[in-house]
């Protein structure tokens, strides 16, 4: 849920991602609102290539980011509510206004509303009556606090956490339903790690001076969002000090995000009745039971060490102190759009000013907005992709894809380091990867929701309670492949190991990223070098150990995982080298996955792309506006990546992103390509050539 703010590109945004990756989460984002008559007017026209934003005073050789974006630079100052704001930003801005008009239109009672209509539109205007919400303060969460409050015993835990559970109350674990990692084609219970209130684990454990000052500033955060919800202020002091005990305690034995990231640490099956037995102070049956979820089946305990220590946590912890540690967690869950400005600004200060550095709260359409894209995503989602994402668009992805796909057919028989046993398998994957463009074939049911204009906590609960019945229910089913995991406004993609498919919403396609006005040098070089992200992230360091049907299965022999591994090596030493931030070098092993994607997917692109061009006779040599076609693949590649980040952001994801920031995800990436340098008529020993070039696919 504290998702980076800019994170394009993800591998599953479900358990093995760690985080919902590219999310905008609590960070803020957005500039200033303009009215939706001025939309017209405000819009800017976005280009994939475009010449203006180069600064050709920069040597191409020296510094290619700073070379393609100090124009955006120039025109872009990074303003107050944003933590940072790139191109992705920009479309972001604009899909947004997009769904504005969509939703004020919904908003307005008719009896033609059709019954979605009806659920969005109320849900916006529940969000945008603040006056409303200010007056009700916390009564409408008053059932909820006085549930915890009256938790006498541990054997009245487990029903209370189930409930707490079914409505977004992220304390002490998550079960949800995921495929078994054993046999994709069902669908099992999964017991994971949970319940942290700063981003991740490793915010509890490290030492220098600035982890120490947040941790601070996290403690003063918590007393702060009790004193609002009305405890005194000595109380207040105390129960923070609980919660960062409790959490601190869960953090140091949960796995890091890092460790995370190899699907064999995950990989720990079991059954209801296996795990039951090791909570022995923690009623699973009970907790079954209270939440609908399946009393006996295959499970899978994705972290037992983490399990161990909650069994022994809840059993010496006074049950005052799991009041507190509840109370904290369910103040949060509701600390959005919900409750009283009050409790909303407190919790931006902390997450989005204090962690990121963001100066301005974000406004409130923008806010709402983003809510009901993340509720009802898909609701939303089908009245702009009939606005914005015509069939024609949606059969030029689909061609692009399947020539990068077929590139990638080629870059595996080229390889000069694995054998033809690993290959033949290696194609077969690459030949059963499904390809999802846009938005789901069959949209999401949400006729089972109830939405109530004016309730605006009441609906998030609901929503909630949807969700999680929704999950639960998928378990003991066949797997639906076709179900989506971003909805289709978001600006941003993913590929799923566990389905082996690639997933592009239709918001990505849209300029600056993709445009039918421009040719495909400029396509290829920035939407191309995406999809063939994605796909390469099939065969990162953790999507190779799945197999064609999204198993994980090894199918490489022994030899060819080594030299996989050789290569791998060579990017985290790279990538460990650079020092994001003074003091915070990227973290190589964290990064390897994302890193070796945008290799991967650039020189796919550029592959798919020298056949087309071969096949059309283009002429190399013919300039457009003063460029080349190869020169401006790489700018349009370069100018995806233009983003201005405040110094918080920066620390944040170097520290906890598995995305490397945008300036290396420019540089680093080219300095390995040596066709780049040509491109440019770079030297040997130019900054953007590496001498030791790293590369794997
Ligand atoms: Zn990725």
């Amino acid at each position: 849920m504290f998702a980076f703010a800019n994170a394009p590109f993800c591998t599953s945004t479900r358990l093995i991602a760690g985080f919902a990756c590219g999310l905008a989460g609590i960070a803020a984002l957005g500039q200033n609102a303009p009215s939706a008559a001025a939309i017209k007017v405000a819009t800017p026209e976005l280009r994939v290539f475009d010449p203006s934003l180069i600064d050709a005073t920069v040597d191409p050789c020296k510094n290619f980011y700073r070379y393609s974006c100090n124009g955006w630079f120039k025109r872009n100052p990074l303003p107050a509510d944003q933590t940072s704001y790139g191109r992705f930003t920009e479309l972001e801005e604009l899909n947004r206004l997009q769904l504005k008009q969509i939703l004020e239109q919904a908003a307005v009672p008719s009896p033609t509303r059709t019954a979605n209509e009806q659920k969005i539109g109320d849900e916006y205007a529940s969000c945008m009556d603040v006056t409303a919400i200010d007056k009700l303060g916390l009564a409408p969460l008053q059932p909820e606090l006085d549930r915890i409050a009256a938790l006498k015993s541990l054997a009245e835990l487990p029903a209370l956490l189930a409930h707490l559970h079914s409505i977004g109350v992220n304390a002490f674990f998550r079960m949800e339903s995921n495929q078994d990692f054993a046999d994709a084609t069902t669908v099992i219970s999964f017991y994971s790690a949970d319940g942290l209130g700063l981003p991740e684990r490793d915010y509890y454990t490290r030492t220098d001076a600035k982890s120490v000052e947040q941790r601070q500033q996290y403690v003063e955060h918590v007393k702060k969002m009790f004193v609002l919800a009305g405890e005194p202020d000595a109380q207040a002091a105390k129960d923070a000090d609980t919660v960062m005990a409790i959490e601190t305690r869960l953090a140091k034995a949960s796995l890091t995000i890092t460790e995370r990231r190899d699907p064999r640490n995950l990989n720990h099956p079991t059954d209801v009745a296996g795990l039951s037995k090791e909570l022995t102070h923690f009623s699973l049956a009970d907790y079954v039971a209270a939440g609908h979820a399946p009393a006996s089946g295959k499970a899978n305990d994705s972290e037992p060490k983490f399990f161990a220590e909650f069994n022994a946590l809840v059993a010496d912890t006074p049950i005052d102190q799991i009041r507190s540690y509840l109370r904290w967690h369910l103040l949060q869950a509701y600390a959005g759009t919900s409750l009283p400005e009050s409790i909303e600004t407190e919790n931006w200060n902390f997450y989005a000013h204090i962690l990121n550095g963001a100066e301005k709260q974000q406004e409130r359409w923008k806010r709402c907005t983003s809510l009901i894209d993340r509720e009802m995503g898909e609701a939303l989602g089908q009245a702009y992709v009939a606005k914005y994402f015509p069939p024609a668009e949606k059969q030029k992805a689909l061609q692009m894809t399947l020539a990068i796909e077929q590139a990638m057919d080629k870059d595996i028989d080229g390889l000069d380091w694995m054998s033809a046993e690993t290959k033949v398998k290696a194609k077969e994957k690459l030949h059963t990867v499904m390809n999802k463009i846009g938005y789901p074939d069959k949209w999401r049911d949400y006729s089972k929701l109830e939405i109530v204009r004016g309730d605006a906590l009441g609906n998030q609960e609901r929503v909630e309670q949807f969700d999680v019945a929704r999950d639960l229910a998928k378990i003991g089913k066949p797997v639906d492949k076709g179900e989506w995991f971003m909805s289709p406004p978001t600006v941003n993609a993913y590929y799923d190991p566990q389905q082996n498919n690639v997933n592009f919403p239709a918001g990505y396609f849209q300029p600056p990223f993709f445009s039918d006005k421009e040719d495909d040098a400029a396509n290829y070089g920035d939407m191309g070098s995406t999809i063939g992200h994605e796909l390469t992230h099939g065969f990162d360091d953790e999507g190779r150990q799945y197999d064609k049907d999204g198993n994980l299965r090894n199918w490489w022999t022994k030899d060819d995982e080594q030299k996989f591994s050789d290569r791998a090596d060579c990017m985290v030493r790279q990538y460990d080298a650079i020092e994001a931030v003074p003091g915070v070098h990227l973290n190589g092993k964290l990064t390897l996955g994302e890193n070796l994607a945008d290799l991967g997917g650039l020189w796919l692109s550029w592959l798919a792309w020298m056949d087309k061009a071969d096949a059309a006779h283009l002429d190399m040599s013919a300039k457009t506006g003063g460029y080349t076609p190869d020169q401006r693949f790489w700018i349009a590649y370069a100018q995806q990546w233009c983003t201005q980040t405040r110094p918080e952001q920066l620390r944040s994801q170097a520290q906890g992103d598995p995305h490397a920031p945008d300036e290396y995800r420019t540089n680093t990436v080219l300095q390995d390509l040596p066709e780049f340098g040509k491109s440019f008529s770079c030297k040997k020993t130019s900054p953007m050539v590496s001498d030791k070039p790293c590369r794997v696919w």
